[in-house]
């Protein structure tokens, strides 16, 4: 149903980097990969800390490579300490992380504030890497499915979905404990995303990017990559290293 797209995607591959990094280490990280991935057909980009985007916007200029933030506030400006807006990060990058799991986990983010952050940056200069995905507990119980669409219907409720919008399947049991979706658990997900997301936005869905993101590695990436609704991949501990976050790059290349 959206063969007549898939040749127009182009693979999307971002590192999250998370709480890592100081400001050094950032420049030289992000110097490292813009010249590992030259020429290579793909989008990428390197999502950072606040403090150091700045930084490696300077080392990225000029380069294919984009510059991410891993949060923002939906409130414009005000008394909301140590939140960031979307204003502010307008001046220094392009994408921004919404609803990554960590956050929902930890920080208590909702559906509810997904989508309301959702609204902001659509609303906005700069492009969403939405997260979603199931816990372990949800997975053995059968609701994969049935998570993944409650995940999308509220956090993309009421809003105009275009394909700026990315959205990262990432399972949370996978996140950081070096287990990996089965290439075909993977498509499987990431064909149903589809189909919400068409249902949500029609044709607009053959153009937006989905990624996998859990324990992707230059062991793994290329069989997940090859699956036909796979476009990329949000990759955590392997982007923090030039070579590890470069390899996964050309296996979405070739
Ligand atoms: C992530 O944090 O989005 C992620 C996928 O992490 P890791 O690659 O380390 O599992």
């Amino acid at each position: 149903m959206y063969h007549q797209y898939m040749s127009k995607r182009v693979p999307f591959v971002a590192g999250n980097w998370k709480m890592n990094t100081t400001e050094s280490e950032a420049i030289a990280l992000a110097s490292e990969v813009v010249a590992s991935v030259v020429g290579m057909a793909v989008d990428v980009a390197v999502c950072v800390p606040f403090p150091h985007l700045s930084a490696v916007r300077a080392a990225t200029r000029g380069s294919t490579v984009g510059v991410g933030a891993q949060d923002v506030h939906w409130e414009a400006r005000g008394a909301y300490t140590g939140e960031v807006s979307v204003e502010a990060l307008e001046d220094y990058c392009r994408y921004v992380i919404i609803g990554h799991s960590e956050r929902r986990q930890y920080f208590g983010e909702t559906d509810q504030s997904v989508q309301q952050k959702l609204a902001v940056v659509l609303a906005s200069n700069l492009d969403p890497i939405m997260c979603i995905g199931e816990t372990l507990d949800e997975r053995r119980s059968g609701r994969v499915e049935s998570v993944l669409e409650r995940q999308l219907h509220g956090g993309l409720f009421g809003l105009e979905v275009s394909s700026r919008l990315t959205v990262a399947y990432e399972p949370v049991w996978a996140i950081g404990t070096g287990e990996t979706a089965t290439p075909a658990d993977a498509q499987s997900a990431c064909e149903y995303i589809r189909g919400v997301l068409s249902e949500l936005s029609g044709d607009e869905a053959g153009r937006i990017r989905i990624q996998y993101g859990g324990s992707m590695n230059p062991g793994n990436a290329a069989e997940l990559l090859a699956c036909s609704d796979v476009d990329g991949g949000l990759i955590g501990g392997a982007s923090l290293k030039a070579d590890q976050f470069a390899a996964v790059v050309g296996a979405a290349a070739s």
